[in-house]
């Protein structure tokens, strides 16, 4: 039985660490946050008292953490991970993080003979409850391999991608969510005008759904704010500014001039700083109903 060290048990890493421990991995839990390890503790993980604790003896370390600070923080930072480790143990982030403090770890852990997969995850809260996220890896094949069965154990087995070497999970992760959130402008801009325009949501919506214009957003995602107003606080505005700023700071690394997507950034900046740091990820079509002075709610049923 693979004895496993989980650490970040918040809005995923919670769920995602329930799921190695009904799938009969020996994990041991650690957070900051006492309520989200003592449910870990209560769903049937060990409760460790600190970083070192937790990794201590694990042939593989997961990280679930906000951001990039963290991720440097719980790895390399005094009492981290990685000085814990034995070595030929295997160190996963699934965190969306950038490619440099990526980078930072590997080289730290290849000197202590431990490998290293980058692999942070899509799919929402509701996907790490489910177990059904789809996850994008970076790292060797023999690292891939290893980990395999705890990635299934998390995420959707059709969805578990391995994209080359690593960096290149943070890179597709990071490329992914801009997309969504450039078409959550997108539709949160068209929706307003049609409205505004004098045609019911209703009908536009399905016209557009209908249409070669149609995307995953606009047909599935955006209906948790046109049949509920839900804006989705399991995935709160810091954290889609954080996902931004690393995918513009990834494309200026790169050399890649990107007019929209830095305006874009700014957009959902402009919506955290109206809505707070826990306005939910689509606040910024929120923003356009507010501008524009409409609704988009659709009829009942
Ligand atoms: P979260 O804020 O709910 O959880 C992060 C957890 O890390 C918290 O419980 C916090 O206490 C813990 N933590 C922070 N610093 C720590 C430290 N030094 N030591 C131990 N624990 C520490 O965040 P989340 O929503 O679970 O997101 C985690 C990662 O997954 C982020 O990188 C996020 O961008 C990404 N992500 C989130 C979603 C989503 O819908 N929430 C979807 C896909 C990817």
């Amino acid at each position: 039985m693979t004895r496993v060290g989980f650490i970040g048990l918040g809005n995923m890493g919670g769920p995602m660490c329930g799921h190695l421990v009904s799938a009969g991995f020996s994990v041991s839990a650690f957070d900051l946050d006492a309520g989200a390890l003592e449910r870990l503790r209560a769903a049937g993980a060990r409760a460790a008292s600190d970083v070192s604790d937790c990794v201590r003896g694990a042939e593989v370390v997961i990280t679930m953490l906000p951001a990039p600070p963290q991720v440097e923080l719980v790895w390399l930072g005094a009492g981290g991970a990685l000085a814990a480790m034995q070595p030929g143990s295997l160190a996963i982030d699934m965190s969306t993080s950038s490619t440099a403090v990526g980078a930072r770890v590997v080289e730290a852990a290849l000197e202590r003979e431990i490998d290293v997969l980058d692999a942070p995850v899509a799919g929402q809260s509701i996907g790490a409850r489910a177990g059904t996220l789809a996850i994008y890896v970076g790292g060797s094949e023999e690292a891939f391999a290893r980990a395999r069965a705890l990635f299934e154990a998390m995420g959707d087995p059709e969805r578990i991608f391995h994209l080359g070497g690593h960096g290149a999970g943070y890179t597709v992760k990071l490329l992914l969510n801009l997309l969504w959130f450039i078409e959550s402008v997108a539709v949160g801009e068209v929706l307003s005008i049609g409205v505004r325009a004098g045609v019911s949501l209703d009908r536009l919506h399905g016209a557009l759904v209908a249409s070669p214009a149609n995307s995953v957003f606009l047909e599935r995602d955006v209906r948790m704010v046109l049949d509920a107003g839900d804006y989705d606080e399991a995935f709160p505005m810091r954290l889609v500014t954080k996902d931004l700023g690393l995918a513009v700071d990834l494309a200026r690394e790169v050399g890649v001039p990107v007019e929209l997507s830095s305006l874009v950034e700014q957009i959902h900046r402009r919506a955290r700083a109206t809505y707070g740091d826990d306005a939910g990820e689509i606040s910024a079509v929120r923003l356009y109903e507010d501008l524009a002075g409409v609704s988009l709610r659709l009829p009942p049923g």
